[in-house]
């Protein structure tokens, strides 16, 4: 590629609505523009990345076995009625009418469409195990786009659907993806960690979240070092919609269920009494720890008033500052449900408003949500847990002390039982010729997400510090005066040759500019190699080389080029 034939739009200034450094540095590197509110075109230095992530992605998913299809994007709304999810997914859902009026979505998941394709096609136990997977790109209305293509409206992801006779045949996919996933992102050149993650109102046996580690990551992650101890902390608004759950904060405004909760119901719900919970939450604030050791679907009976005492020591809330926290009126917390999935709901909602009240609602990064510790890991004392995480002891397994970091959620993995083959009657004949229920699993991979991610893992003063295998360009040349010196252009364009016949991915900066705006360029867009060819350089047979990792730049031999690159 030269850089006169290219489309490249750098600029100096970032939108002043990117909050995130990856947002700022995607737009000021020109590999999306913004057309409206979570809604980017991929240009085409952009694009180059995108595919590069999808590619491995689509390798990994291949070498594990998956059979790649293409599903639509459209999808008829009974298929949505018959799971269910049509009423209860929420507002995320984009709901679209043809010309003869008749609903349809555009497809946030595709659990539905591949359970449907499962009935017709798969008949026998012969055709099981088997895992279609998908590159698409989905749709979901989320109620706060942000943070660019991490969190956008239209993404890409890979979405894979496994169909089994027995758990145990799932149990085996779900180790395979499990390990496909580890090699994709450790391909990406990206520090990650796969953590135990909730599953939902939805039951199912097991989920893991794949986490890029990023300060600035929107989920919490509690994790031990020293051993595989891991468990997410998921965000209040960012339910998987794969769990059938709507989106906490949507569920508090929509649901109209006349039962009004009073404080006393959800400090019963909560398993903890109220000013408990507003001690814990005290205990947050002080920044010492910053999630709620509250799950859902568990009873937090453990947790008693006296063994939270050794905590700091916080002022408690009063009822009636709690109420005009919630702005809601006495003895009612809001027209909330009382079944189990909500249950989280509540704790989300509750502790996120007394989070507000008690450390200032405009506290940065604060993030509330419940610890999920996944069933597949041992039952940890939550007691020890909460002291495990203040006091820096032994965790829950032993071995080293619980630590809390932050993530960005690349990937999701997630054993889904019978969920949807049931209500849509996919079965297959087993070896006795008796009709049974397909167990499936799902996969999915947030492939744009990732672009951005992985610049939140890795950039500068100068720009984006691409990993090479996702860097939009492995190579740039930058000649120093290509359009004036016969010698450079010659030069530089056997160069530009050889490179292309070994197979690397490079540009030429062909342009001629100045050599700061080249070095600029080639910097903030996170080439991963730079070559200088100047004519004082080439009187001694040497180039320029440097890094993108490399704080300055060193002479080497013109012969030795092809050896820095690689
Ligand atoms: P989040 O918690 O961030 O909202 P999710 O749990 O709702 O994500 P899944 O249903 O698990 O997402 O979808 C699979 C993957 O798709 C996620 O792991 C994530 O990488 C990606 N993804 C989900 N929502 C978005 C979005 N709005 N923009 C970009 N990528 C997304
Ligand atoms: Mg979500
Ligand atoms: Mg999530
Ligand atoms: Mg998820």
């Amino acid at each position: 590629m030269r850089t006169s034939r290219f489309f490249l739009s750098t600029s100096k200034e970032a939108p002043a609505e990117a909050e995130l450094v990856s947002h700022k540095l995607m737009l000021r590197a020109g590999l999306i523009k913004r057309l409206g509110s979570g809604l980017y075109t991929w240009m085409p230095l952009g694009l180059r990345i995108l595919r590069k992530v999808e590619a491995v992605v689509r390798e990994e998913m291949n070498r594990a076995g998956a059979i790649e299809l293409l599903m639509p994007a459209v999808i008829p709304a009974e298929l949505w009625q018959e799971s269910g999810r049509w009423e209860v997914f929420g507002p995320q859902m984009l709901k679209i009418k043809d010309r003869h009026q008749r609903d349809f979505l555009f497809g946030p998941t595709h659990e539905e469409v591949i359970t449907d394709l499962a009935r017709k096609e798969l008949k026998s136990y012969k055709q099981l195990p088997v895992n279609f997977y998908q590159v698409q790109t989905k749709f979901r209305d989320e109620i706060r786009p942000r943070f660019g293509v991490m969190r956008a409206r239209e993404f890409l992801m890979k979405d894979a659907y496994s169909f089994h006779l027995t758990e145990s045949s799932l149990d085996e996919t779900y180790r395979t993806m499990h390990a496909a996933y580890s090699r994709i992102f450790e391909r990406l050149g990206l520090k990650f960690r796969a953590v135990a993650a909730d599953t939902g109102a939805i039951g199912g046996s097991g989920s893991h979240e794949f986490h890029v580690l990023a300060d600035s990551g929107e989920d919490a992650i509690a994790f031990c070092p020293d051993s595989d101890y891991a468990a997410n902390v998921e965000m209040a608004e960012g339910l998987a919609p794969n769990t059938a759950r709507p989106a906490a904060t949507e569920t508090m405004r929509d649901v109209d269920t006349p039962k009004q909760t009073t404080c006393e119901d959800v400090a019963a719900l909560l398993g903890i009494p109220l000013q408990k919970t507003v001690k814990l939450i005290a205990v947050m604030a002080a920044d010492k720890l910053n999630v709620l050791l509250i799950r859902g679907d568990h009873n937090l009976n453990e947790v008693k008033a006296a063994k939270i005492d050794g905590l700091a020591d916080f002022r408690f809330a009063t009822d009636e500052e709690i109420r005009a926290t919630f702005n809601c009126p006495p003895g009612f917390l809001g027209p909330v449900g009382l079944d189990r999935s909500t249950i989280r709901v509540i704790a989300d909602r509750t502790v996120a408003a007394m989070a507000d009240f008690v450390c200032g609602a405009n506290k940065p990064k604060f993030h509330t949500a419940g610890v999920n510790w996944g069933r597949d890991l041992p039952e940890p004392d939550l007691v020890a847990d909460i002291r495990n995480v203040v006091e820096g002891d032994p965790s829950p397994d032993g071995k080293g002390s619980l630590g809390l970091c932050r993530g960005i959620e690349v990937g999701h993995i997630f054993k889904l039982g019978t969920k949807y083959s049931e209500a849509l009657g996919a079965t297959v004949l087993d070896e006795q010729g008796k009709a049974r229920t397909v167990i499936m699993g799902c996969y999915g991979i947030g492939v744009s997400r990732i672009v951005g991610a992985a610049i939140e893992q890795g950039n500068d003063e100068r720009g984006i510090v691409f990993p090479q295998a996702i860097a939009p360009f492995e190579l740039a040349i930058v000649p120093l005066g290509y359009g004036r010196n016969a010698q450079v252009r010659e030069a530089a364009d056997a160069l530009y040759n050889q490179m292309v016949e070994a197979g690397v991915d490079v540009v030429l900066d062909d342009r001629d500019e100045r050599p700061g705006v080249m070095f600029a360029d080639m910097e903030l867009i996170g080439v991963a190699h730079r070559l200088v060819v100047s004519e004082r350089g080439l009187k001694e047979g040497q180039l320029e080389y440097q890094a993108r990792t490399d704080a300055q730049a060193s002479k080497i031999a013109q012969a030795d080029a092809a050896a820095y690159v690689k």
